[in-house]
């Protein structure tokens, strides 16, 4: 792997002014770039106790399906029409037999539904046909299903099967970049890359945390670097807002002024985070 120039060291944050997205150059070694990047980890843990998938699922059938739903769309928007897809199909021998227009309509929300309409009928006729209906977990099969490719592939084994899996999606690869952990637009090579400084142990919570931090804080548009609890490892700092009462109103979700409630239930029960998001969803709608 290229080491990516990145951050200073001692940790200082680096001026503004580099081209958009990408790190002030400063050269930095694998050993420091992987102590810097955990250190950066060990942050996000701290502030996202509570990070996990945001897809609703209660099977690996239905994680995969919701992920490839999820491409164009928003988590939100796939949480809100799962319910009666699953319950109108429960499982990939339903899904198999669907009449193509009645799936059309129930996950038209999501757009791009002819395409994925087709693909979840050849996704579920794949499962009946080579493997007896149950999703396979190994890697090497999940990317030869349609509509299957690494994201999705490791969004299904670090979440459904506990296989390690870096999701590469587009806030993972932005702040990956900005992190200076990488350098590349490709999400294999990212994937790589960021493989290389962290213990396999590690990648499904990382993944959640990097984009929870996306989300969030990092936002593609006007990161919040005023509000950002890693702003001392992170070489792209300045990028966005840095004056802190002007970051703070950048911020979402559950760090957004005005829901310090949801933060503080969040925070104080971590293992029913994903119940707590959906309960405080539906009261939003
Ligand atoms: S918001 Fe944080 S992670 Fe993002 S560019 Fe600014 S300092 Fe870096």
């Amino acid at each position: 792997m290229a080491v990516p120039r990145a951050a200073k060291a001692g940790g200082k944050p680096a001026p503004a002014g580099q081209a958009a997205g990408m790190p002030v150059v400063s050269s930095e070694s694998l050993l420091a770039l992987k102590r810097r990047a955990r250190r950066i980890n060990r942050a996000l843990a701290e502030k996202y106790p509570y990070a996990h998938a945001e897809l609703d699922f209660t099977n690996p059938f239905e994680l995969l399906v919701a992920t490839v739903l999820s491409a164009q769309t928003t988590d939100v928007t796939v949480n809100q029409i799962t319910p009666l897809l699953f319950a109108r199909y429960p499982d990939a021998r339903a899904m198999a037999e669907a009449d193509p227009a009645t799936l059309e309509e129930i996950i038209k929300p999501t757009g791009f539904f002819r395409a994925k309409s087709r693909n979840l009928l050849a996704l579920a006729t794949r499962l009946v046909d080579d493997y007896d209906g149950v999703v396979p977990g190994r890697i090497e099969d999940l990317v030869t299903l349609p509509g299957v490719g690494r994201k999705t592939a490791n969004v299904v084994l670090g979440n459904a099967f506990g296989i390690p899996g870096i999701t590469v999606d587009t806030h993972f690869g932005r702040l990956a970049r900005r992190f200076g952990w990488t350098q590349s637009e490709d999400p294999v090579q990212i994937e790589a890359d960021v493989a290389e400084l962290f213990e396999p142990r590690d990648w499904t919570m990382l993944s959640h945390r990097v984009v929870f931090h996306g989300r969030r804080v990092c936002h593609s548009r006007k990161p919040a670097c005023g509000a950002c609890p890693v702003a001392n490892w992170c070489p792209s700092y300045g990028l966005g807002e840095t004056d802190p009462a002007k970051a703070a109103k950048l911020l979402k979700y559950e760090l957004a002024p005005g829901s310090e409630a949801l933060l503080a239930e969040l925070l104080a029960n971590t293992e029913r985070a994903a119940e707590i998001r959906m309960a405080s969803r539906k009261r939003t709608l």
